[in-house]
């Protein structure tokens, strides 16, 4: 019995109560959705019947709410070099908490921030657990899981060590997590395709953050080569980071019971790579 939750980043378009029926329909038992429009700041408040629906849907699922994992709004910076503009986005942040607190949702995924080239790194490393703390403070029983990145323009969490940096820093850390993104970690340098490569970049994880921070997955391939620090995602197979990689992560205990999440560019053939996911698993 496998014990992998394999899904994708679902369409919640109409109402987030659409989101458990569009991931049960690929047959994936696990999901991430946006809770509200990623590229607005401001939603409405969850209403009541909104809320109930949800749950109505997911329960019917059969997916477990700890196999959702909600990814905040892309306008978000929680590390922006000005005090205004780094306030909106907290404001924004802590909105999205407490919408994941209603939908009864344990996890919120979110991309650590850039310092848009105005501080140095670690400045806005600092900036970022800053937030992170005052939103913990200000909610609770939501898990802030920290996305790797592959480190594009000036986004921070394309090295482990920043990932590390901010759990440091973190006063709860019984509520501090981090999604890894295969597309990201390779393209932040960290090579996956053969089984050394795997291993050791694995190693690496768990000996600079820790594998009992890791709350998720993002499955991605890429278009982009190793070490590009370009963010481009491809079908499973089909960039260059290729099957054997998902192969080593279907067959990992370390990856048990976590959301793994397809973001892949395709989403006619989720079903099929949900499928050829699972039919990895080593059977003997
Ligand atoms: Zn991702
Ligand atoms: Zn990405």
């Amino acid at each position: 019995m496998s014990q992998k939750y394999v899904g994708a980043h679902v369409s919640a378009s109409g109402g987030v109560f659409n989101a458990p029926l569009n991931a049960k329909a690929i047959g994936a038992k696990a999901f991430a959705l946006f809770t509200k429009n990623q590229r607005q700041w401001s939603a409405k408040p969850l209403d009541e019947e909104t809320i109930a629906l949800f749950k109505k849907n997911l329960e019917e699922s059969g997916i477990e709410p700890e196999h959702v994992l909600p990814h905040d709004s892309y306008l978000i910076n929680l590390g922006h070099p000005e005090e205004e503009k780094r306030r909106k986005s907290l404001d924004a942040f802590i909105d999205e908490v407490k919408r994941c607190e209603q939908l009864g949702l344990d996890k919120l995924n979110f991309h650590p921030g850039s310092h848009l080239k105005k501080i140095d790194e670690e400045a806005c490393l600092d900036l970022i657990a800053e937030s992170m703390n005052i939103a913990l403070d200000e909610t609770e029983g939501v898990t802030l899981v920290i996305e790797n990145t592959a480190g594009q323009g000036s986004n921070l969490g394309y090295r482990f060590e920043h990932l590390a940096y901010l759990i440091e820093r973190t006063a709860d850390r019984s509520r501090v997590g981090v999604c890894l993104d295969t597309c990201h970690t390779f393209t932040a340098g960290y090579d996956l395709r053969s089984k050394e490569a795997y291993e050791e970049t694995m190693e690496e994880f768990d000996r600079i953050v820790g594998f009992e921070y890791l709350k998720g997955m993002h499955l991605n391939d890429s278009k982009p080569k190793l070490g590009s620090r370009v963010d481009r995602h491809h079908s499973l197979g089909c960039g260059e980071i290729g099957w054997d990689a998902f192969g080593f992560i279907m067959n990992d205990p370390r990856m048990d019971d976590i959301p793994l999440i397809l973001e892949t560019i395709d989403d006619s053939i989720w079903a099929q790579e949900i499928r050829a996911l699972y039919d990895l698993v080593d059977k003997t």
